[in-house]
């Protein structure tokens, strides 16, 4: 599993190095702020629909390593992705982080893709917060009415 791990690991500073739709959007439908008390990850997440389709999604703010990388990667899994979809895909990326760390490889659910990089987070309790913040800031965002500014905390 060390390979494994390594690759994950250098997934996640790549994302947190050159993080992906890491900019603003110019006319969002969209949009919320997220904020993680314990680490003061900071994320504020934007987002243009065609009709029930994520067309665009972009982030901004500034938080660790994990944080970073975790709305990178969302982004890049969000986009072209229905509501319903998109939704179904934070259940099991929450599932997975706040899962069973003894769950091996072959037990995390492989549809997760590359968000599958933030499977080891559920061993570090203190981080899972870091990885889900983005996550509840998109949903923020989705379940709020056009043009509202929504704010998250996850305390
Ligand atoms: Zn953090």
């Amino acid at each position: 599993m060390a390979d494994l791990e390594d690759l994950y690991r250098e997934t996640i500073l790549d994302h947190n190095k050159r993080p992906r739709n890491h900019r603003k959007l110019e006319g969002a439908h969209r949009s919320a702020k997220g904020f993680n008390p314990l680490c003061g990850d900071r994320v504020t997440v934007s987002l243009k629909l065609d009709g029930d389709v994520v067309q665009e999604v972009v982030f901004e703010g500034s938080g660790c390593a994990i944080s970073t990388a975790s709305a990178s990667l969302m982004t890049v899994a969000l986009k072209g992705k229905t509501l319903t979809e998109a939704r179904a895909l934070f259940e099991k990326f929450h599932g997975m982080v706040t899962g069973d760390p003894t769950d091996t490889e072959s037990e995390v659910d492989q549809s997760l893709g590359k968000l599958r990089v933030f499977s080891g987070v559920c061993e570090f309790p203190a981080r899972i917060k870091c990885a889900t913040l983005a996550w509840h800031t998109v949903q923020a965002a989705l379940n709020s009415a056009d043009h509202e500014n929504e704010t998250v905390s996850t305390e």
